[in-house]
């Protein structure tokens, strides 16, 4: 129970892999602030973080507007007194088709929330962290950002979501603020379940690209998370961890043949 007493705040909280990574910090006994839009499923996560026996607080925010992120920060130091752990998780993203049949809007819509969200809740907490030279960010960015998919914006915001991470790593190595991400892979989320279930994706031909044959779940990358934040990982800055399955090192192993 390193984790103990720790404050996190997760942005995105309520649902998916944001309330695995929330729900895995309070069995790890911290207390955890949930940011949120949607206030409903936030109240969820919060629901089963005090059944969990810790502390939290639910913000309606959006992390891509500073005023936002300002008042959310008010409210959890206000409530906490300092917050150790910021989970980066909020995120949305915009139809697999090409740049040609893509939507001009997502290019704001989709780098609002996942560049500018990261970027404006890193500089309003890593400031609070800097003073207490303490801290730990976890930003999630995807697999997406290291393998080429049909996702023209997204998949760029996530590869700079990786450099972001990287910067503030170099900037804050002295000052006891640790920064890295996670790359998650296909995530067995309700979403993909939902898209499976319309027929719209199929299980089969993802899993045909994973190497491993199985899908991860959210709780998986919740795991990856929790070491991230540990002090297991005290000397580990910088970096980006994939979770994916092996799906990254997929390469040419088919074209010799290979299943
Ligand atoms: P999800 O859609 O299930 O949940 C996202 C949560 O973020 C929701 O609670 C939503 O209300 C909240 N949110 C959205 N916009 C927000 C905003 N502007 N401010 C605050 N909260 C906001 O998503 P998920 O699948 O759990 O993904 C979580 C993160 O993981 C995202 O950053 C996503 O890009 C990344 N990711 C997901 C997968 C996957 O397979 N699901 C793979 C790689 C990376």
């Amino acid at each position: 129970m390193e984790l103990k007493e720790k404050v996190a705040v997760v942005t995105g909280g309520g649902m998916g892999i944001g309330q695995a990574i929330a729900t895995a910090l309070a069995k790890e006994q911290a207390h955890v602030a949930i940011w949120d839009i949607n206030l409903e499923s936030a109240k969820e996560t919060a629901a089963e973080i005090e059944n969990l026996g810790q502390e939290t607080l639910v913000c309606e925010a959006d992390v891509s507007k500073a005023p936002a992120v300002d008042s959310a920060t008010d409210q959890t130091l206000e409530r906490f007194g300092h917050i150790d752990i910021l989970i980066n998780n909020a995120g949305i993203t915009h139809p697999a088709v090409s740049i040609l049949d893509l939507e001009l809007e997502f290019l704001d819509k989709v780098s609002d929330v996942d560049l500018k969200g990261v970027y404006i809740c890193s500089r309003r907490i890593g400031k609070e962290m800097v003073g207490r030279k303490s801290g730990v960010i976890v930003n999630i960015s995807s697999i997406t950002a290291l393998v080429p998919v049909p996702l023209a914006v997204y998949a760029p915001i996530k590869s700079a979501v990786i450099m972001l991470t990287r910067i503030l790593a170099r900037d804050w190595a002295q000052k006891g603020v640790r920064v890295n991400a996670i790359a998650p892979g296909y995530i067995l989320t309700p979403l993909l379940q939902g898209m499976f279930d319309k027929g719209l994706r199929n299980p089969d031909t993802i899993l045909s690209h994973i190497p491993m044959k199985k899908f991860i779940m959210p709780s998986d990358i919740a795991d990856a998370a929790i070491f991230l934040c540990s002090e297991k990982a005290r000397f580990i800055t910088g970096v980006t961890l994939p979770v994916d399955a092996g799906f990254s090192c997929e390469g040419g192993w088919k074209a010799y043949g290979y299943e």
